[in-house]
């Protein structure tokens, strides 16, 4: 059977097995567990020799709808949802890791997925390095002989530097690592990184996926059988799992994902263009910018730019936080891909826990704003940028 487009494959989905008297849309399964017909039938159950579900933190009908979803469009043999996106980051890493192991880890990565790392570092001796994974030479460098996985976050946060997928799976391959991708910026209408050779994708799916601001989860795709060990190893005695609510959220969300990642991006780069041209913009990081260094290889590896932009402004801190409280429309707070567009001070908030000598080397400066470009007009997204630089 040929793949529909990704636009159809968002609304469509898998044929529905069960008719569910109709209902064009899933039902919300809220129930914790499952009854079984017989004595024999639920032996048959435990053992996987009959289908059907048992408890819902070993699967649930609404959460495995979705599970399908994010399989599907990340190309992955299959699916799997989490509690939220750390969720899905520790469950991942814990299904990999064993104590002595060492992990190479993207520069820039996510705050908590840095501070898990951390935390398996100082209590389970398993060991990281922050690599800039622009040349292979120096991420070869690094390797050591218990080196077992890569691990991938592009476009960072909130430089918007991107890594090389195609050769960090050239990398993987020859080293025989396990390769991850965090792919919560992009969204798989951006990119896909299954298709770059990843083994693992996952995602905040709190953010775009969810694209409301109103659920806080994760989800990850890939091989069949790493997904099977990760439900049963971490997901299952760890417990990080999704309720059924929150499932049908996401699923409702992700029918507009395209529609929606097409606006983001639109309304990014029109806006990058207004940013980079106003007196008192010192500089902007899009990868929709023709002069962000790392433009070419966005233009490959994305479909689009995404609707995430970082900038600096002439001044200091003290310049943008003034900047920030001026604002009328746009709202102040961490989080992204929502309708709403959100602008939050990384310095002071996000990257707030790195030492400052660190954030000035990853060029988080003082006057660096983040803007997550919502779906509003962009006209009115400008017009209240534009009187907010009028007053500083
Ligand atoms: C938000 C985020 C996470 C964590 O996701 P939660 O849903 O907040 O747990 C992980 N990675 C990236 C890139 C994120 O932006």
């Amino acid at each position: 059977m040929n793949k529909k487009e990704m636009d159809t494959r968002l609304i469509h989905g898998r044929p529905h097995h069960n008719s569910h008297y109709g209902s064009l849309v899933p039902p919300i399964y809220q129930t914790s567990t499952f009854s079984f017909t017989s004595a024999e039938e639920g032996e048959r159950r435990f053992a996987g020799e009959a289908d059907g579900f048992v408890y819902s933190r070993l699967g649930n009908p609404t959460v495995q709808e979705l599970e399908h979803k994010i399989a599907d469009l990340e190309n992955g043999e299959k699916g799997i949802a989490f509690s939220s996106g750390m969720a899905a980051v520790s469950s991942i890493l814990t299904s990999v890791v064993k104590t002595g192991d060492h992990i190479l880890v993207s520069e820039g990565v996510y705050g908590c997925t840095f501070g898990l790392l951390q935390m398996l570092k100082d209590r389970y001796q398993v060991d990281f390095d922050l690599v800039n994974m622009d040349k292979k030479e120096t991420i070869e460098a690094y390797l050591r002989p218990h080196t077992i996985a890569i691990y991938v976050e592009t476009p960072i946060n909130p430089t918007m530097k991107l890594v090389d997928l195609q050769m960090i799976s050239s990398i993987a391959k020859k080293h025989n690592l396990f390769y991850i991708v965090d792919n919560t910026f992009s969204s798989p209408i951006l990119q896909r990184p299954l298709e770059h050779g990843a083994h693992v994708v996952l995602h905040s799916a709190t953010k775009y996926i969810g694209g409301h601001g109103d659920v806080i989860a994760g989800l990850a795709a890939g091989s069949s059988d790493f997904i099977s060990l990760v439900r049963r190893s971490s997901q299952k005695d760890i417990g990080g799992i999704l309720g059924p609510f929150e499932a049908w959220l996401l699923l409702r969300g992700l029918k507009t994902l395209s529609l929606r990642m097409n606006r983001h991006s639109d309304n990014a780069e029109s806006l990058s263009i207004r940013l980079k041209h106003h007196p008192k913009i010192e500089k902007i990081y899009y990868p929709g910018d023709p002069d962000f260094p790392q433009h070419p290889l966005a233009a490959m590896q994305m479909d689009h730019f995404g609707g995430l932009i970082s900038f600096e402004l002439k001044g200091d801190k003290s310049t943008a936080q003034a900047f920030m409280n001026k604002l009328s429309m746009i709202r102040i707070a961490v989080s992204l891909g929502d309708a709403e567009t959100l602008i939050q001070h990384p310095a002071s908030m996000t990257h707030a826990v790195v030492p400052a000598e660190t954030r000035e080397k990853m060029g988080i400066s003082d006057r660096l704003l983040r803007l997550s470009v919502g779906l509003e007009s962009e006209k009115d997204i400008w017009q209240d940028i534009e009187q907010a630089l009028l007053k500083i």
